[in-house]
């Protein structure tokens, strides 16, 4: 089975493909072709992650699935959330999108002496699968399906450890006395979020 991941990130890549193994192969949007920055306008992770996904599908009719993940903290009502990203830029115009540092540094300013730590990461992986209703596949339909994957843990009070991305350094997991920017790939893979999501992608795949 051939399907679309509608990205160009070669880590998430070489994780999807390690978790869905040989059954299915896995294209880039760079192997399809595909050098647009897909619009991500939704308020929500699961609309982005659809309208990734939709894009993909309407532009190329091919099978695929998009994902989007937020950091949610409680204290601060679920945000940075959707725009996780983004964060620091939403409260400050001068501030540049996907910028780690400066997002950190907004979150932590934000909790400040905040007690409440708690916080989630979320994955919300959307598929959508293309059914030929005629065998010679004159006629098809879309069908859309949605995955959740959250690591739950909190938000430490300062930066610890160098691996990994985004809000690493400051997430630790529950169950561990380290950030995810401490415990490395090797162990973050087989407890986050993403990767939560994508067992449970890989576990419907299987059977389809
Ligand atoms: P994306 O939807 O995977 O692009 O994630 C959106 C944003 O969430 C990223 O730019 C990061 O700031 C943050 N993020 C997503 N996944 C992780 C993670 O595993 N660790 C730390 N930050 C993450």
């Amino acid at each position: 089975m051939k399907i679309v991941f509608a990205t160009n990130n070669e880590h998430k890549l070489s994780e999807i493909r390690q978790i869905l193994g040989d059954r299915v192969e896995v294209l880039s949007l760079k192997d399809i072709g595909c050098d647009v920055d897909i619009p991500e306008t939704g308020t929500t992770l699961e609309a982005n992650a659809l309208q990734k996904a939709r894009y993909v599908y309407d532009h190329y009719h091919l099978s695929c699935f998009a994902d989007d993940t937020g950091l949610e903290v409680e204290a601060l009502g679920g945000a940075p959330g959707v725009y996780s990203a983004r964060y620091a830029a939403t409260k400050n115009p001068t501030a540049e999108s996907h910028d780690s540092e400066a997002n950190m540094t907004q979150l932590l300013q934000d909790l400040a002496e905040n007690n409440n730590r708690k916080a989630r990461f979320r994955t919300v992986i959307a598929l959508i699968l293309k059914k030929d209703v005629c065998p010679c596949g004159c006629t098809s339909i879309k069908q859309e399906y949605q995955f959740e994957g959250i690591v739950d843990g909190e938000i430490t009070r300062e930066r610890s450890g160098a691996e990994g991305f985004g809000y690493d350094p400051i997430f630790r997991p529950e169950g561990y006395d380290k950030t995810f920017a401490e415990l490395g790939m090797e162990v973050k893979n087989t407890i986050s979020h993403r990767a939560r999501a994508t067992q449970k992608l890989a576990d419907f795949l299987q059977k389809v």
